[in-house]
């Protein structure tokens, strides 16, 4: 069994942002090519994982990029401006710790013109947000952070309590680890379906990676995988809105932003966790997309679903899953991997 944190500290460390993927593309094939018969990347930059089977053809996407931010502007002080590549909450950048493309480590703050009042940062806008490096010029840190380069949180995944992983990019490097569990469990299996695990690239900023692996791939079936938000936290704005919890099993989508599921699809993975004893969850995520809903639309249209690993805090440095959950997750895939597609 693959050691779920062990993987996700390797995968934080090469995280970049959407269109910036290469470091973790190249981590990944390393890691999944040892699990299937053939790996590679197409022009966009997403990582195709193929196990040969002869029946029909499945996609399971699970997206490497992760938000974070590039860089617009660097002052006469050598303080740095950004903006988000994909969805951020300004208020809960403050304070965050940053890394650079360069390796250099800054910190989030708001300037003297935000909306900051007695401690409410509610208000506050991206754009009153800058990073300090600690240069001491400009020239200093045009070196460390030229326009147009990236920075991600810069934080160590770690255990918490009740087997769960506190950890930036549980978005979507959890699901990514749960596709390699997938390989793994299958690699001396031989299999009916004709499997395809794809890296997307690009799923932060509009789906838009999974839309060409589709078009090549042509599956009879697409399932993503992704994190999920949950209902179970008073922090959360779906509390008690939302009949997702932590540590519960991973969850069979049935509705979010981008997609109503297939019926198909459903029934397909609620087969195969039966079979597999998995114990898992209904899903109607109130907000948010996911790959599936661009592979569900691509040519003249896909069976689409999706799994997906509850996730406390998404989009945050602090977000958190359970181990059993992404390791369920996992076992899901391979699961409906194995049940044959008529
Ligand atoms: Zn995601």
């Amino acid at each position: 069994m693959l050691n779920i944190l062990e993987l996700q500290n390797q995968l934080v460390a090469e995280a970049l942002p959407s269109g910036f993927e290469k470091p973790q593309r190249k981590l990944l094939e390393a890691l999944a090519a040892p699990y299937v018969d053939e790996v590679f990347t197409d022009t966009l930059g997403n990582l195709i994982c193929h196990k040969r089977g002869p029946g029909k053809r499945i996609l399971f996407p699970a997206h490497m990029d992760v938000i974070g931010l590039m860089i617009t502007f660097v002052d006469q002080q050598g303080y740095l401006r950004f903006e988000p590549v994909g969805g951020h909450s300004p208020a809960g950048l403050i304070g965050a710790t940053v890394r650079l493309e360069s390796g250099a480590r800054g910190a989030i703050w708001p300037d003297a013109s935000a909306k900051v009042e007695k401690g409410n940062y509610g208000a506050v806008d991206i754009h009153d947000l800058y990073i300090d490096l600690g240069a001491k010029s400009k020239e200093e840190a045009e070196k460390l952070a030229p326009i147009g380069s990236v920075a991600v949180f810069d934080a160590q995944p770690s255990l918490a309590a009740g087997g769960c992983m506190l950890t930036p990019y549980a978005d979507n490097l959890s699901s990514c680890i749960a596709l390699l569990i997938a390989m793994e469990q299958l690699k001396d299996q031989p299999v009916k379906n004709d499997l395809y695990f794809v890296f997307t690239v690009q799923e932060e900023v509009g789906l838009r990676g999974v839309k060409s692996a589709a078009w090549r791939v042509q599956p009879h079936m697409g399932i993503a995988v992704d994190v999920t938000a949950t209902g179970d936290t008073p922090a959360q704005q779906d509390y008690q809105r939302m009949a997702v919890s932590l540590g519960k099993g991973p969850t069979i989508k049935i509705k979010d932003g981008s997609l109503l599921c297939n019926p198909q699809v459903k029934n397909h993975l609620r087969q195969a966790a039966e079979q597999a004893g998995i114990t898992w969850q209904d899903e109607i995520l109130l907000s948010g997309g996911t790959d599936a809903g661009a592979v569900q639309v691509s040519r003249e249209g896909v069976l689409s679903g999706c799994i997906s690993i509850p996730c406390r805090n998404i989009h945050a440095p602090g977000e958190m899953v359970s181990l059993k959950d992404v390791e369920n997750a996992g076992r899901l895939v391979a699961a409906a991997s194995l049940l044959e597609l008529k």
